[in-house]
């Protein structure tokens, strides 16, 4: 597989996803992404973006300035 901007290498590396809302910020913390080894993008598949957004889902209701949390593939 390789990167859709630039054609570089892709690794598969643990990385942190930040999403800036505009009354909090939510870091999860060791998301699996493939990432280019060029140009930095970051690539999630189907089932990793879609546990990212239920965990921004939930964790916004939290209404705190800044959230850390650990990526847990198995939320529901
Ligand atoms: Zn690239």
């Amino acid at each position: 597989m390789e990167c859709f901007m630039c054609k570089g290498e892709l690794e598969v590396k643990k990385v942190n996803y930040i999403v800036d809302l505009d009354n909090t910020v939510i870091v999860i913390k060791d998301v699996p992404a493939k990432v280019c080894k060029k140009c930095g993008e970051k690539f999630y598949d189907n089932e990793t973006a879609a546990n990212i957004e239920k965990m921004v889902n939930q964790l916004k209701e939290l209404a705190v300035e800044v959230t850390v949390v650990k990526y847990n593939e198995k939320i529901a």
